[in-house]
């Protein structure tokens, strides 16, 4: 039972009651026009018989007089020359009382089928009727047609030819056979076909259902067969793919932000452990010795400090990090850049640590930023040109260009190399030469640099040409 409930079933009885009552309306429509042409064209077959009759009938009473004329015409030999095997005549008055008649076969047919007083008055007085239908006290029913006999406008008399249905009967009631049958044969016919083409084209809707089970149970590789039509369902298939692949790509992006997680928890605790060996290291050598002498006390504690320090580097910017990665707006206010880098690079005093500073600020170039986190963009990429090209010229310029601001630094310093120039901006990525921890580089600065001008919905990018300097650009929306 629950299997007609189905769609499937449902629309299919849903087309065949249609059809039903299309065949059924049809049917009927069709069987009264058939009713109706049968019905006029005998009606027409009885007036040219009359006609033809009637016309000879007035040739021979030309010249006569007028009253000849009508003796003549109610005679009995008129009725008798209308009469044919099928066809009885009758005459009757203008007023519809009987005249003469007579009936086709007299044996089985006693009566002339007789209409209404009325009838026979209104089509005296006015126009006849196309047909009539005449119901016998028996029930046979017969076709009659009345024809008008005047003189001059004065109606003599009312000729009546009927011939009995039942050929038209029969011939109708075989046409309603034909059409019952035919009509059974095609329901029939859609019965057995439309679940096969409906089911058909709800197909791709059960393959939806079940790969959306699929889908579900965590396979999200999964798609329907679209098909080719344009229809509701070919679209329904269509967005349901565009669905499935979005399901599709979320959860990988949801992977991929999970495997970058461990990564960086791995990478963070790795960081952390390096310090924390060493220092684990010093206290293990120091709690052996029963006599420390200052000096080695002394170096230890130092040693120690450096660790110390290093860890507490490494948390603030692993802080920084998160915080600017987190997604929260850093808190905006309008920075005037070349007072700010300005500013900044005097606090830096790069001169002092021995670089060749150089500036070249374009006035009046606005942004909205946090100012401390700029200016660690600016302590970043300064550190790293003192770290990584020590003594060279470190070039800063401030301009703006297509609707944006920018911060550049460019060093005369030895360069990235190719490989490590992709990942640079990476976590915790250490470019070959900097591997080595003397530097005291984490592979953060440039990473934090990033999240903070993306945080500003900026962009920031390196450029090199080995053996020829390094270029850091800050590209930042101008304020409005
Ligand atoms: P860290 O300085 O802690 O190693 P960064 O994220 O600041 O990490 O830098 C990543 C890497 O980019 C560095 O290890 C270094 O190899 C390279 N790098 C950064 N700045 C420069 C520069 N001015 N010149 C050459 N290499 C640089």
């Amino acid at each position: 039972m629950a299997r007609f409930r189905s769609l499937r079933w449902r629309l299919t009885f849903l087309y065949l009651a249609l059809l039903a009552v299309l065949l059924l309306a049809g049917g009927v429509a069709q069987y009264f026009a058939a009713r109706e042409v049968l019905f006029r064209s005998n009606a027409d077959v009885l007036v040219s018989e009359y006609n033809a009759v009637f016309t000879a009938f007035k040739k021979q009473t030309a010249s006569r007089a007028a009253t000849v004329v009508r003796a003549l015409i109610l005679s009995q030999t008129f009725s008798d020359e209308l009469r044919s095997r099928r066809t009885s005549a009758a005459i009757i008055g203008p007023n519809g009382g009987l005249i003469a008649f007579t009936p086709a076969t007299l044996a089985t047919r006693p009566d002339v089928p007789s209409l209404t007083t009325q009838d026979y008055r209104t089509a005296a007085l006015s126009k006849p009727k196309a047909y009539y239908i005449a119901t016998a006290p028996d029930g046979s029913t017969s076709l009659v047609v009345l024809n008008v006999i005047r003189t001059g406008s004065k109606a003599v008399a009312v000729v009546q030819l009927s011939i009995a249905t039942d050929d038209i009967d029969r011939t109708l009631s075989l046409d309603r056979q034909v059409a019952v049958i035919g009509s059974l044969a095609v329901l029939l016919l859609a019965l057995l076909l439309s679940p096969l083409i409906i089911g058909r084209a709800l197909r791709p809707l059960k393959q939806m259902s079940e790969t959306a089970g699929k889908l579900a149970a965590g396979d999200y590789k999964q798609r329907v067969t679209a098909p080719r039509s344009s229809d509701e369902i070919g679209a329904l298939a269509l967005a349901f793919n565009q669905m499935a692949a979005g399901i599709d790509q979320a959860f990988e992006v949801q992977r991929q932000s999970e495997e970058q997680m461990r990564h960086f928890v791995a990478d963070a605790s790795h960081e952390l452990r390096t310090p924390l060996t060493s220092i684990a290291g010093y206290i293990d050598v120091l709690g052996r010795r029963e006599v420390v002498d200052p000096e080695t006390l002394q170096s230890s504690l130092a040693a120690m400090q450096q660790e110390s320090a290093r860890m507490t580097r490494l948390v603030n910017d692993l802080l920084t990090l998160t915080r600017f990665e987190s997604g929260r707006a850093p808190s905006r206010q309008p920075v005037v850049l070349d007072q700010f880098v300005g500013q900044a690079l005097d606090e830096l005093g790069l001169r002092n640590k021995g670089a060749l500073e150089s500036r070249d600020l374009q006035p009046g170039v606005t942004v909205r930023a946090d100012p401390e986190a700029l200016k660690q963009v600016v302590n970043n990429l300064a550190q790293n040109a003192l770290k990584y090209a020590p003594g060279a010229e470190q070039h800063w310029s401030v301009f703006q260009t297509d609707g944006r601001a920018a911060i550049r630094l460019q060093d005369t310093g030895p360069g990235i190399s190719r490989q490590d120039l992709p990942h640079i901006f990476e976590r915790f990525y250490r470019g070959e030469k900097a591997r080595d921890r003397s530097h005291g580089g984490s592979g953060l600065g440039l990473a934090i640099a990033k999240s903070i001008v993306e945080a500003h919905q900026g962009t920031i990018e390196a450029s090199s040409e080995p053996g020829q300097g390094a270029t850091f650009t800050a590209w930042l929306p101008l304020a409005a």
